[in-house]
Formats: structure tokens, C-alpha cells, sequence
């Protein structure tokens, strides 16, 4: 129709409230939807204000508005267009469809709530439908920029929808957690991209000689050869299929200057660990050839949420685990996101006998190495306060501060112990028996999809 919708939200309204936000919609989408059926041309305007105290406990009133120029009301109609079946201007509306039940709907709804609406209108110019809701205040911070704020999460949220395929696609993994494989690989699933996952950079070069990769995604910091030295090897290598291919730099650096610096050494570009996958399909839809990018043509089947998920996700919230935050990093994939929780419990014995090993021996430089892995692994599954200690802990073992090393070591195991046991625990006996490929160097993932 060529309406302009305006959104007028007032920034001090509190951010936090408690209600029932899903009749609250119910209300708003009648009114709008209404204000779009009996407007032909202008704009629609959905304001909010509020009033009363903004204090934790209280309860404010808010005050919704939505405004149109469209064909509006007779005076005399006014007071029945909330009852049941009502419709107006029957001649001049003969084409648009409706049963005249929204409007007593949403009245009662309203009203259930301790609120109360009313109507302004003038005949021919547009109307103003103005809701009053109590609502009580949990936190007074306000709401700020709406719009920011709205634009801000879009981007962070995790696109419902998939944005292209590429199975002539071909990539590399390279990193020397298996979790992180597992996570870039799982990502990209959807996307039908041919992925070989190698776990160190020897392996990657390896493969690299043989196989003519699209794009390369290279974890920075790793044992032996650590992704830079990795890259200029491979740039050094001759009769290479994919010596020039672009290489992105995979790091949990989240450093300012950490992107000029990587590519001042020769990346083509960077990547934050944990990756976000959107962040992820912008750089693949950058750097892959134009031609192997599809479109999609059915929508991404959505992984129903089971009542077996259900206790297992209380269980590691009960263990301080932010479900949401796991379940961000793995595209919504409830299936994933088991997988990830059970490699994490999997490694766990392995990397915590290492962390001591190199904790005795003042092995900094590996004990470095391993609590940066552990950082970006527990904070892929929602485990702030392990990431963060590991992350504290990966700063001490760079600067050599051994004081500190022996100051955090055993809160950090004694963490990471309570950790691994609390999600054994919360998959009680649905835990899937350790992966068989645990010896293997390099990983093959869905190699029935490669092209030839
Ligand atoms: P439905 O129940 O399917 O939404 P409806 O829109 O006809 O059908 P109500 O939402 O209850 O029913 O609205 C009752 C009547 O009030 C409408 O038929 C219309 O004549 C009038 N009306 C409602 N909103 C507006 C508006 N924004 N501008 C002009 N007339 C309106
Ligand atoms: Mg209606």
C-alpha cells in the first residue's frame, strides 16, 4: 500500500517489565492491523510514552498510540465499533475482509489486564486508538535508542533463514580443538559447502598440496605451528592447488589493532572466536567464488525443540551454563549444540591431565595455548565464568607471571572439574559413547557432498 509506518518510542520508558508481552502483541497487531486495512494513503504512527514512577516494584503506565490518516469513523459509529460483530461504513469497506470481533477482542484483553482504550477520529481524515497499561517496573534503566537497539540485535541474531548453498563449494578447517572443528563445520552444514577439518597446520599443509580449497579458515594460535607460520608456509609452497587460496585468520583475539595486525601478516581477513555464524556467511559470501554461490530455494527445516532438551537445558542452567549463548553459537541447532557439550565433556580428561603436566614442568608457552583453547571452548557452550578464568589465566601464562599461575591453577581445574561433571550429569545417561575418530589427525565431514 505504500503507507509509511513510524515508530515513536520514548527512551526513558523502562527497558524491563513484567507483563504478558504475548496478549500485549496480540493488542497492538489488531490495532496496526486495522490502522493498514482502513488506510489507503499517509502514514501510521505507533507511539509510546509512559508515566508513573519508574521504581523497581512500582508500576508505571503505558501509554501506546497508534495513529493513522486513513478513512476513520463517524462520529455517531464510535461507540460500537468495540462490540461484537460490528463493522462500519459497510459501502465504503464492501471490499475489505473482517468479522468486526478484533476490536471486542482486543478491548477485553486490554481490559483484562487493568488497562483501558479508547478511540479519537475524525471522519475521513484518520484515527488514534490509545491503549493505557499498568505494567510493573523490574528494573528502571530505560530503553534508549529503540531502533538502535532493534538494528543492533538483527544483526547479532542468528538468521532464521539460510542465505545461499554452495555445494561446488570446497573449504579447510584448520584448528587444533576438535570442539571448534565441530562448531565451524556444524555452521556450515546448511550451506552444503563441501568442509575438510585438518587439527594442525602440518595436516593443513598436507592437505592443501592436494586439494585446491576455495577458502581456508585458520586458527591463529596453535601448538607447533601456529597459523601464521602455517600461512607462510603455504604461500611458500610450489605446485600447490592451494597456495593462493584466501586464508582467514580464526582467533578468540578480540584485541583492537588484532584485525590490521593479522592482516599485515598476510590474511585476507579475520574471524572472532567464538564465530558468529552471520559474521561467518558474510565472509563466505565475500570470498567464494560468485559463481558457486546458489541461491536457496526451500526454507531450513528447524530442529523441533523435544521435552528431552528441555531437561537437559534446565540441568545446565541449574550448572550456570547460559543455554541461550550455547545455543547462539550453534545457529539455534539444538543438535549441535549437544554435540559440542558432549566433545567438551569427551576432551575434558585429556586436556586437564596436560594443564597440569605443563602447570608442573612451568611449560608456559603450552600451558598458554591449552587455557586459550579452554577459553573459547567453554565459552562456546555458555560457560562464562570458566571462560573468563581461563582467559585471565591465558594473559598470566603469556606475561610469565607465575605468581599468578599458582594463584588461579587449581580454581581453574577445580571449576573446570565441577563443570564437566555438572553437564555429564545433566545429559544423565543420553550421552552418546565417545567418537571413534579420536586418534585420527584429520577429520573428513560430509565428503559425499564434495563436487568432483
Ligand atoms: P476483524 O475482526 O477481522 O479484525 P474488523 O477489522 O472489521 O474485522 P474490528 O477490528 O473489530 O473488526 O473493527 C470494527 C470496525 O471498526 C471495522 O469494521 C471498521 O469499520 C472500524 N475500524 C477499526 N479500526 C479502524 C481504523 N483504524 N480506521 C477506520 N475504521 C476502523
Ligand atoms: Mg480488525
Amino acid at each position: 500500500k505504500s503507507i509509511e509506518f513510524v515508530t515513536d518510542i520514548d527512551e526513558t520508558v523502562p527497558d524491563h517489565l513484567y507483563g504478558d508481552d504475548m496478549r500485549i502483541r496480540q493488542v497492538l497487531t489488531n490495532i496496526l492491523s486495522n490502522a493498514v486495512k482502513y488506510t489507503d494513503s499517509g502514514s501510521i504512527t505507533l507511539s509510546l510514552r509512559g508515566a508513573g514512577k519508574y521504581q523497581a516494584g512500582e508500576a508505571a503506565e503505558l501509554v501506546f498510540a497508534v495513529r493513522d490518516s486513513g478513512i476513520g469513523i463517524r462520529k455517531e459509529e464510535l461507540a460500537k465499533i468495540f462490540d461484537k460483530f460490528e463493522r462500519t461504513d459497510l459501502e465504503r469497506n464492501n471490499t475489505v475482509e473482517g468479522t468486526g470481533l478484533g476490536l471486542a477482542i482486543t478491548q477485553h484483553l486490554v481490559e483484562r489486564m487493568g488497562g483501558s482504550i479508547f478511540v479519537e477520529s475524525e471522519y475521513g481524515k484518520g484515527s488514534v486508538f490509545t491503549i493505557l497499561l499498568p505494567q510493573r517496573v523490574v528494573s528502571a534503566e530505560p530503553i534508549g535508542d529503540f531502533r538502535a537497539k532493534l538494528e543492533k540485535n538483527a544483526g547479532a541474531q542468528h538468521p532464521d533463514q539460510r542465505l545461499f548453498r554452495a555445494p561446488q563449494a570446497r573449504i579447510l578447517i584448520v584448528d587444533d580443538t576438535r570442539m571448534n572443528l565441530s562448531v565451524a563445520a556444524g555452521l556450515l552444514r546448511e550451506t552444503e559447502i563441501c568442509t575438510d577439518t585438518a587439527e594442525s597446520g602440518a595436516a593443513a599443509l598436507r592437505l592443501c598440496a592436494e586439494n585446491r580449497y576455495d577458502l581456508i579458515l585458520l586458527d591463529q594460535r596453535m601448538p607447533v605451528m601456529d597459523g601464521t607460520e602455517t600461512l607462510r608456509r603455504l604461500r611458500a609452497q610450489e605446485h600447490s592447488a592451494s597456495s593462493g587460496s584466501p586464508v582467514i585468520c580464526l582467533t578468540a583475539d578480540a584485541l583492537s589493532g588484532a584485525r590490521e595486525r593479522y592482516l599485515a601478516e598476510g590474511f585476507t581477513d579475520y574471524l572472532s572466536k567464538p564465530i558468529n555464524s552471520h559474521e561467518l556467511m558474510k565472509l563466505l559470501m565475500e570470498y567464494l567464488p560468485a559463481e558457486k554461490l546458489l541461491p536457496v530455494s526451500e526454507p531450513r527445516s528447524q530442529t523441533a525443540p523435544s521435552a528431552e532438551n528441555d531437561s537437559l537445558y534446565a540441568a545446565l542452567r541449574e550448572a550456570g551454563i547460559s543455554v541461550e549463548t550455547g545455543l547462539g553459537y550453534c545457529q539455534k541447532d539444538g543438535e549441535l549444540y549437544r554435540l559440542l557439550l558432549q566433545e567438551f565433556v569427551q576432551g575434558a580428561s585429556e586436556k586437564r591431565r596436560d594443564l597440569q603436566r605443563y602447570y608442573d614442568t612451568q611449560d608456559a608457552k603450552n600451558y598458554g595455548i591449552l587455557v586459550h583453547s579452554l577459553k573459547s571452548a567453554s565459552k562456546t557452550i555458555g560457560a562464562a565464568q570458566l571462560s573468563e578464568l581461563a582467559a585471565k589465566l591465558e594473559k598470566a601464562a603469556d606475561d610469565e607471571d607465575r605468581a599468578l599461575l599458582e594463584s588461579g591453577h587449581p580454581g581453574l581445574l577445580e571449576l573446570y572439574d565441577t563443570l564437566v561433571r555438572s553437564v555429564t550429569e545433566a545429559f544423565g545417561n543420553g550421552m552418546q559413547p565417545a567418537a571413534t575418530a579420536g586418534g585420527d589427525e584429520i577429520l573428513e565431514f560430509f565428503p559425499e557432498n564434495c563436487a568432483p
